[in-house]
This record gives C-alpha cells, sequence and structure tokens, in this order.
C-alpha cells in the first residue's frame, strides 16, 4: 500500500493503481512468447496493441455507472402498471476464472411503480455489468438487483441463459451447453402468478442469443 495515500482515497476508483497501456502490450507479448511463438514475427507484431483494444472494449464495463444510466426516469405513463419486459438482450461476457466469453442473452423484466426507464437503459445496464469479469449467477444479481434499486418497482426478473467458453473449448470440452440463471424480487419472487406471466413470456420465443 502507498502509505502517502490518504486512508479515505484507497479503493474508491479502479483506476487506482492501474497498469499502463506498455504493461498490457507487455504482458501479451510475454503470453504469446509463452505460447511458444516468435511474438517478432510480422504477423503478432501488433497483436498486443490490437489486444489492449479489444480489452479496451472486452471490459469497457468498468468506465461505465449502471445506477446512473437508470437515473431518468419517466412518470407520464397514463398509469401503465403492467409487466415491462425486454426479451433476448445479448449478452457478451467474459469468465473471471478463465478469461474467456460468456455468451447468450438476457431476459429483463419489471413492474413499474409509477416511473419507467426508457427500454434502451436496461440494456446498457446489462451491457455494463457484461463488460467486466463475470461469473453469470453475480452478472445476473447485479443487473436485477440495481434496477430494483434505482427504479423502486413493485417486482424485477432477470433471466439469463448462456453459453460459456471456457466448457465449450477447453476443460471438460461440451458445446451446446448453455446455463440458466435467474433472480426474482418482489412480486416476481412472491407471486406465483406474476412469476408464470413472466416465464411464459420469455417462452416459446426465438432464441437469437447463441449465434456468434
Ligand atoms: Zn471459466
Amino acid at each position: 500500500m502507498d502509505i502517502r495515500t490518504p486512508p479515505d482515497q484507497l479503493d474508491t476508483t479502479l483506476e487506482d493503481g492501474r497498469p499502463s497501456r506498455e504493461d498490457a502490450e507487455a504482458a501479451i507479448r510475454t503470453l504469446i512468447r509463452w505460447a511458444g511463438d516468435d511474438a517478432d514475427r510480422e504477423g503478432v507484431r501488433d497483436t498486443p496493441a490490437r489486444v489492449a483494444r479489444a480489452y479496451e472494449d472486452f471490459f469497457r464495463g468498468y468506465g461505465e455507472d449502471p445506477e446512473a444510466i437508470l437515473s431518468r426516469t419517466f412518470e407520464e405513463t397514463e398509469g401503465y402498471d403492467e409487466m415491462v419486459l425486454l426479451r433476448d438482450i445479448r449478452v457478451e461476457s467474459h469468465c473471471e476464472h478463465h478469461m474467456v466469453p460468456i455468451i447468450g442473452v438476457a431476459h429483463v423484466a419489471y413492474l413499474p411503480n409509477r416511473r419507467v426507464v426508457g427500454i434502451s437503459k436496461l440494456a446498457r445496464v446489462v451491457d455494463a455489468y457484461a463488460r467486466r469479469l463475470q461469473i453469470q449467477e453475480k452478472l445476473t444479481a447485479q443487473i436485477a438487483n440495481t434496477i430494483n434499486e434505482v427504479l423502486q418497482p413493485r417486482g424485477v426478473a432477470v433471466v439469463i441463459e448462456a453459453g460459456h467458453e471456457c466448457m465449450s473449448t477447453r476443460g471438460v470440452h461440451k458445446p451446446g451447453v448453455s446455463m440458466v440463471t435467474s433472480r426474482m424480487l418482489g412480486a416476481f419472487r412472491d407471486d406465483p402468478s406474476t412469476r408464470r406471466e413472466f416465464l411464459a413470456m420469455i417462452q416459446g420465443r426465438r432464441c437469437t442469443g447463441f449465434e456468434t
């Protein structure tokens, strides 16, 4: 720990002590050499820079604030109080154990309590958490909890169905397996008919998320 850093500034952002772009590119160069290749040959010479740029994209969620994304709401809803459901939101994440892709879809529903949020904001919240190192269980809970805390709706339901490259291209090598996680809060947890309505609405649809 840097003793010059005042305690109230510790752990406030992920920027603290963050390695430089050059450090990151050097690390990728090390991995190329460790894999057994020549890091100076033409085909891979610019790969460290490309991978660093790709990582900025894969992990841009660390720079996003999911609560701020949901902060703008609309109250002129003519009393609309039925379920709002966004289905088949593409999920692109990376497993925190192997740093390989998790690809799937999320279904996000809530029961408004006077306020609604722009629908693209729900998809952006999924992205803000997905574009980090994740496990699917935590990703599912984070999305549901944030919507619940910021919108304070009567209920939130999040279901994620995803394939994990760490299962299909390494380890047990089982392609085609999808993992399903869900988090139900409020009416979706307490009221079986609300939960049934949600599950019926997400079933039988054409699933588009797994084509990569
Ligand atoms: Zn993994």
